[in-house]
């Protein structure tokens, strides 16, 4: 029996017809539990006593918890255990412009990206629509604040989770559900490129972040093993064919790490393939934790590779820092919540 917020509103309908209900409960179903706010089916009470018990014997309602929290300045870090015991770790940032949270879309990652800590433990198993969602709505109800907008960067690959995290993007971007609008919502992948090519035919107008983080392959796939699969020329055609078919702008992310992939040449090479790209490149400070060969590229150093970005008309901003709490990039987070 699946969650009661596993459903996209139009998979609700569908289920509601299956079982002998009518299909305009779903939208009701969708108000209580994304409007109002209640997620408890006797409390539902335009539903008759037929259909609230329809409802229990279909539908399960149960909650992730959070297990931890940690706050920063701006930065609220959480750690939520699952049903089954198992871990995600959840960011919330609060910007001038609103508030924004960074998702996990699986238990562990099985992508292997060496500067991560998240992807030293393997790939569990991928998280149910309904432990997206409830992140999001934990974490408003904790804070008592409406999250504007979405990354999916956290723990997993999201496009290893496709049709979850598809599922997921259409319950709060629903006018029904959480009405985060999709402009606000962002994917962030390693450069599965299926899961791109996929994607660029979702007709959404969510946003597409690609973690690049090397200019060439020898230097990418020293870094991120998904390289040895998926070539760096392959997938800047798969974001160009993007591009093309959603007339979208795709984020380019950049962890800097000192000394591997933070110099001048480095910057040269990368304003090279991504000249002419409809790209704007996000250089992310990289977030240094224990035991971790990796550091943190200078100030300097970052200044001086946006330059060299910039001279070379490649459209680039860097990630603010949270008082010392980085915007953790995709799957930095687990280390430092515990
Ligand atoms: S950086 Fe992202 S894709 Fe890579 S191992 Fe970490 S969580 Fe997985």
């Amino acid at each position: 029996m699946k969650n009661i917020m596993d459903y996209t509103l139009d998979k609700l309908e569908d289920k509601l017809i299956n079982i002998n209900e009518k299909k305009f409960r779903a939208r009701q179903i969708f108000n209580w539990l994304y409007i109002n706010k209640i997620y408890d089916f006797d409390k539902m009470n335009n539903l008759s006593k037929e259909t609230i018990k329809t409802l229990k014997d279909n539908f399960k309602n149960d909650f992730i918890k959070i297990e931890k929290k940690q706050e920063g300045k701006d930065t609220f870090k959480y750690l939520f255990k699952l049903i089954d015991d198992s871990h995600i770790e959840t960011v919330l940032m609060k910007h001038n412009y609103g508030n924004s949270i960074c998702i996990s879309s699986q238990v562990g990652c099985n992508m292997g990206c060496s500067f991560c800590e998240s992807g030293k433990l393997k790939k569990l198993r991928n998280l149910e629509v309904y432990e997206m969602v409830q992140q999001v709505l934990l974490i408003e109800e904790d804070l008592d604040i409406r999250i504007n907008s979405i990354v999916i960067m956290g723990i997993g690959e999201p496009f290893d989770n496709y049709d979850n995290v598809m599922d997921f993007i259409k319950i709060v971007n629903s006018d029904h559900g959480l009405k985060i609008g999709a402009r606000h919502i962002t994917v962030s992948t390693c450069g599965l490129i299926p899961g791109i090519k996929k994607f660029s035919d979702e007709n959404l107008q969510v946003n597409l972040a690609l973690s690049l983080h090397a200019p060439n392959d020898t230097l990418r796939s020293t870094i991120m093993k998904i390289n040895n699969a998926y070539k760096i020329n392959d997938l800047l055609d798969a974001v160009k064919e993007y591009i093309k078919k959603t007339n979208r702008r795709v984020t380019i992310e950049y962890v800097m790490l000192r000394d591997i992939n933070d110099k001048d040449e480095h910057a040269l090479e990368l304003a090279k393939i991504l000249k002419g790209l409809n790209v704007y490149v996000n250089l992310i400070p990289f977030n240094e934790v224990e035991n971790n060969i990796y550091k943190k590229s200078s100030k300097e150093r970052v200044l001086r590779f946006l330059d060299v970005l910039k001279k070379h008309k490649i459209n680039v901003t860097i990630r603010r820092e949270f008082g010392g709490e980085v915007d953790a990039a995709c799957g930095q987070l687990r280390g430092r919540v515990k």
